[in-house]
């Protein structure tokens, strides 16, 4: 029998890390020592406190049974209660929070919610992945938001042709972003928001690194500009902040209708996240915070090696204000791919190439800060006897 895949998944491009895994793999088999600069994730353990109380509640059979659907109403509290004490916005738990497994749950499921077949998905170039994925599988029309150096990674919002402005069901945006580390401030989101109750586009904000931010920069969230809650929902996670990307667990806030529809197609495809995972969380959210003073000194020191090293290599790169990612651009106007493909072979680090986030990111290369500093230092040294 000849099986042949949708078509939908005929038209995504193959899952960007598991196509560097693969190649870091097959150089790791010729005997080379790798350092992996590739997926962006933690490579520190979970804070123990949370960990503790996953095992008291993994015991505890209450937690046994199919979870609810939008997530527990105590976690969902929890959600809005960190939303109040961070960002000062309010949210009512029951109808403008819901509980995702992992953000990328939710960012995945959302637009099969709101999209009908040939709709506009505005989403940025270079980007997290899954923007553009979902769209297609929703049936829906990605059309590409190029985040320039000049425009400080912002998309240009006055570059959108009315005809697409009008076609346009969501826009995706996400500060402090992946991969170009770039941050978003008051002025930038009250564009969108007017730019959105202009076009009736819904902007889905991904707030994966809010708290991974250095010295003494704190990000906002979309929510607390006037007007984003008639048009926006905002996804969190879990995962960045508290070292928790193996637990899957995040949340969306927002315009009630927007949870709301997520949460209806949730319904029919999941059966929510594990309750003792959801009980983990709230001790994440509502427990000791000195876990990110700690995370953000890591990050602060590795990301200080790496861009200082970088620069004495003479690579145009600046020192990022927040996530655990650095945006380089290739020496010489190189092609991503081609420099990455030598970092790797000739070095043994393992980078993305800025290309495969979308084609506005030929030209870089993001390397997450997710070694420690001796091996960063290393890293630097290797590139540094790479003839150029
Ligand atoms: C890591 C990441 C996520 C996914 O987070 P999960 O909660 O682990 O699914 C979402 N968005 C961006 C931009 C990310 O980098």
């Amino acid at each position: 029998m000849e099986i042949n895949r949708a078509q939908r998944l005929q038209q995504l491009p193959p899952y960007l890390f598991k196509e560097i895994d693969r190649l870091r793999d097959e150089v790791r088999s010729q005997g080379m020592d790798i350092i992996d600069l590739g997926v962006g994730d933690p490579d520190q353990p979970t804070p123990a406190h949370i960990i503790k109380r996953l095992a008291e509640a993994a015991a505890d059979p209450s937690t046994h049974k199919y979870p609810a659907y939008s997530g527990m109403n105590r976690f969902r509290a929890s959600a809005a209660a960190w939303y109040k004490r961070r960002f000062d916005v309010d949210l009512a738990p029951a109808t403008e929070v819901i509980t995702l497994i992992g953000s990328k749950e939710g960012l995945a499921h959302f637009p099969l919610a709101f999209v009908n077949p040939g709709d506009v998905v505005l989403v940025p170039s270079p980007a997290y992945p899954v923007y553009y994925s979902s769209t297609i599988m929703a049936g829906g029309v990605p059309v590409q938001m190029p985040l320039t150096k000049d425009n400080g990674f912002l998309p240009d919002l006055g570059a959108i042709d009315s005809a697409t402005a009008k076609a346009a069901k969501i826009m995706m945006i996400n500060y402090p972003n992946n991969p170009t580390a770039a941050v978003a401030e008051a002025g930038f989101y009250e564009q969108v928001v007017e730019f959105a109750l202009a076009n009736d586009i819904i902007v889905v904000s991904d707030a994966a690194y809010t708290e991974m931010a250095y010295d003494g920069y704190r990000p906002l969230s979309f929510m607390q500009i006037p007007g984003a809650r008639e048009v926006g929902i905002e996804f969190h996670s879990l995962s960045k902040t508290y070292n928790m990307t193996g637990w899957r667990l995040g949340f969306a806030v927002g315009n009630p209708e927007l949870v709301g529809g997520l949460g209806q197609v949730k319904s029919q495809i999941d059966s929510g996240a594990f309750d003792a995972v959801q009980i983990a969380g709230i001790e994440a959210l509502e427990g000791d915070q000195s876990c990110l003073d700690d995370m953000r000194r890591l990050y602060t020191k590795r990301r200080d090696v790496m861009v200082d090293g970088l620069q004495s290599l003479g690579l145009g790169v600046e020192k990022p204000k927040a996530t655990f990612y650095v945006w380089c651009e290739t020496p010489k106007g190189m092609k991503s791919a081609e420099f990455t493909k030598r970092l790797l072979s000739e070095c043994g680090i393992v980078t993305t190439p800025g290309n495969g986030f979308g084609a506005a990111g030929e030209g870089f290369v993001r390397f997450a800060l997710t070694v420690d500093e001796a091996r960063l230092t290393e890293a630097v040294e290797r590139m540094g006897k790479l003839e150029l």
